[in-house]
């Protein structure tokens, strides 16, 4: 069977962004077509990313990129940490915002915003470093927090991320931070967690085995859908090469491997 043909045998198609979908403000071959085809023949799916903003904020940026997509087709580790926190918390929780504006509009009205390092706090969302709440005063204030038992949620244990200055210190860099010196132990919501993926089947109304996960990172994408019994399809676009694959047990291999998206425009 050619390997297009295969995504109409699915409930629906899980598809990672970064470096799947696109490289920082361009999107990859295929990329624009591949979602038209899910949206003309009316398969479920929805596009991941381990981003700490928003879906509202990703649609924005894919548009620019020409690719028109609703944000409940968006699923993002942020709004992962979001459904996180209010599942964990049902009786309106006190949150702790280090990450981005992202968190703040997804849970605000929701959760009531901790001010200070003194106050109760049932849990700290922590995002990158350079996010725009990850100030040294709010860090400070992340500390005391977290000394007091405050939980500690990364948003994803990315350990780096690419941007145009070079590699940075990612999400579960400054998260291991806090946890370390605090001695607590960090939860983390992003990919390839199963908390991840779990909540997403739910939003989609799917079985994990009815679903196929693209994507480019062997760790996040194709080993994290593997555990839930998906299918998967690695991309040779992003991070995960080839020769990557050879020191890799078969259990962890994914179902199919591609060089790009338009292998799937069958
Ligand atoms: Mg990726």
């Amino acid at each position: 069977m050619a390997v297009g043909s295969i995504l109409e045998s699915f409930e629906a198609v899980l598809l990672d962004l970064d470096g799947t979908m696109y490289h920082e403000e361009y999107s990859l071959p295929g990329a624009v077509d591949l979602v038209r085809m899910l949206q003309k023949k009316g398969v479920k799916f929805a596009c991941l990313s381990n981003s700490t903003t928003s879906p509202l904020r990703v649609m924005n940026r894919m548009a620019r990129m020409g690719v028109e997509i609703d944000p409940s087709n968006i699923y993002t580790a942020a709004a992962a940490t979001a459904d996180y926190v209010l599942h964990e918390f049902p009786d309106r929780p006190r949150i702790f915002n280090l990450a981005t504006e992202g968190i703040q509009e997804m849970l605000d009205g929701l959760v009531d915003w901790v001010g200070g390092g003194g106050e109760p706090c049932n849990a700290i969302v922590i995002g990158n470093p350079t996010n725009v709440y990850a100030t040294d005063e709010r860090l400070r204030m992340a500390l005391q927090l977290a000394r007091k038992k405050a939980k500690i949620l990364g948003i994803s244990a990315d350990r780096v991320y690419p941007s145009a200055r070079g590699i940075e210190f990612g999400c579960g860099a400054l998260t291991h931070m806090l946890a370390y010196a605090s001695g607590e132990e960090p939860i983390f919501c992003g990919k390839p967690q199963r908390v991840f993926f779990e909540n997403l089947c739910r939003r989609l109304n799917v079985q994990p085995n009815r679903c196929v996960t693209i994507g480019d990172n062997l760790e996040a994408d194709i080993v994290g859908a593997k555990a839930l019994g998906m299918q998967t399809i690695l991309t040779l676009t992003g991070v995960t090469r080839r020769k990557d694959l050879r020191e890799v047990m078969p259990h962890l291999q994914p179902d199919h491997v591609i060089e790009e998206l338009t292998e799937l425009l069958g």
